[in-house]
């Protein structure tokens, strides 16, 4: 007899109980073609010799297709790395105020470009530049889709077949290909490095200048540190120089933060308040970074200046969109009452998180770690840590922090990948890292209200990475 007889029909698998509630859930379409695919798999092995599977491990292999199928590709993780602002895992999670006002425009009709009060015609930028100039000194500001293409609008706009005058020691590559010398060329404007990787000074900048110059440029070197004998120029000075000669002076600050976190004990990172009393022209910076925020890219400065990024129909190309500015509303807002940023801004909050706090949480937490690893050859304990801020802001500071170490018992560390592995196929992936022969968890970005979940999901998850 021919095994493949054995094999039931598609309409007959079908009109199984099971695959009835699936096509409820996802409609018949995606059901019946994973039951093609199922049993033309099965035909298929089973012509190599295969044993033919019977009806329940049938139905069992398309549930699991639809399911594989049907998840979401955008899913929530926890965000155990150490890394807060982590780009691949979306960098800064939003504060609940800025979550419900992107809810909000995104379900219903709102103002975007529409003047309540005269019921005419509204500018998309007028959203938050107001908000943006209260916060940073600013006479003007924009928005685009994120810092790289401020960058880039900026220089199309305001350098193009000139010259840019940038120290060799700002010519920096951020992840994801945005390096300082290609973005310039794209743009269409000319790259001039003065001064040399470690030191520049006033007079290498000064003796660049020349007629086809187009504006001074300083790039805030976020993501890397130099130190011993280095010079760079004080940005008021080369603001005084770029003003000498009728040159604006531009700074692509990157991460940018709105508030001084030194008050909160974290480094002192440069603000766009700064750079604007220093004298800078304009300035840009990222909306997702230390800021808090969505995506998105900031410029702010010179009013005459920001009128001619906005008329560059780049603008139009690069421009972001209601959910956006609904949620960079929300987040800036939050910034008028800097007393609170470290309770409201869920960025702020992690990044200032006190290490007692976190290994607390580890304390609570470790019960159901130990069960989700019952068994196997394997010791989990509390350990100090050391969080990073991410994002390439404050490179060198890493923040004290907790989470757990698990490593193997005997040599073979194959079973931490397992367990990492097995972190990862949770209903809401855990994420963490190996490091040294041991898998680490730091629980600095997971909130208090997550803990139930989190500690859930471990119990109901005995025998991970088996
Ligand atoms: C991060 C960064 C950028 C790019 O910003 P995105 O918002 O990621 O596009 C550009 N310049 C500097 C100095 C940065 O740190």
């Amino acid at each position: 007899m021919n095994p493949l007889s054995q094999l039931p029909s598609v309409d007959r698998l079908l009109s199984a109980a099971a695959l009835a509630a699936l096509v409820d859930v996802h409609g018949r379409a995606i059901v019946t073609g994973t039951v093609r695919e199922v049993l033309a798999e099965a035909r298929s092995t089973a012509r190599e010799g295969a044993p033919v599977p019977d009806e329940a491990a049938l139905l069992a292999r398309v549930g699991a297709g639809v399911t594989a199928k049907t998840l979401p590709k955008l899913r929530p993780v926890f965000n155990l790395t150490g890394t807060v602002l982590h780009t691949n895992l979306g960098r800064a999670p939003l504060p609940e105020e800025a979550v419900q006002a992107l809810v909000a425009a995104a379900r219903s009709p709102c103002a975007l470009e529409y003047d309540i009060d005269s019921g005419g015609r509204g500018d998309r930028d007028d959203i938050v530049s107001e908000l943006l100039c209260e916060l940073t000194g600013a006479e003007a500001a924009t928005v685009v889709n994120n810092n790289a293409a401020a960058v880039f609008l900026l220089l199309n706009t305001l350098a193009p077949k000139k010259q840019v005058i940038v120290s060799r020691g700002e010519l920096i590559e951020i992840g994801g290909a945005f390096r300082v010398p290609d973005i310039m060329s794209r743009a269409g404007a000319k790259l001039v490095e003065v001064g040399t990787t470690n030191r520049t000074h006033l007079k290498d900048f000064a003796e660049a200048i020349n007629p086809r110059t187009a504006m001074l440029m300083k790039v805030h070197a976020s993501n890397y540190a130099i130190h011993g004998f280095t010079h760079a120029v004080p940005e008021a000075e080369l603001a005084a120089l770029a003003h000498q000669h009728q040159l604006p002076f531009v700074i692509d600050l990157g991460s940018g933060t709105l508030a001084d976190l030194a008050v909160y004990g974290l480094p002192h990172e440069p603000t766009p308040r700064e750079a604007i009393a220093a004298g800078a022209d304009l300035v840009t910076f990222s909306g997702d970074k230390l800021l808090g925020g969505p995506q998105a890219g900031l410029l702010v400065g010179r009013r005459d200046l920001i009128v001619k990024l906005k008329k560059n129909p780049l603008k139009r190309a690069l421009r972001v969109g209601k959910l956006t500015l609904a949620a960079l509303e929300a987040v800036l807002a939050l910034y008028r009452d800097p007393d609170r940023l470290h309770l409201r801004v869920t960025a702020v909050r992690q990044l200032t998180r006190p290490a007692a706090d976190i290994a607390a949480q580890a304390a609570r937490l470790l019960p159901a770690l130990q069960a989700a690893l019952n068994g196997l050859a394997v010791t989990a304990g509390i350990v100090a840590l050391k969080s990073q801020i991410g994002s390439g802001s404050l490179p060198v500071d890493r923040l004290p922090s907790a989470g757990f170490a698990v490593r193997p018992q005997g040599r073979k560390g194959g079973v931490l990948n397992r367990i990492e592995q097995g972190l990862r196929a949770l209903p809401k992936p855990v994420i963490g890292r190996i490091e040294d022969g041991a898998l680490l968890l730091d629980l600095r970005c997971l909130a208090a209200h997550e803990e139930p979940e989190f500690a859930a999901q471990l119990s109901a998850s005995r025998g991970l990475g088996t």
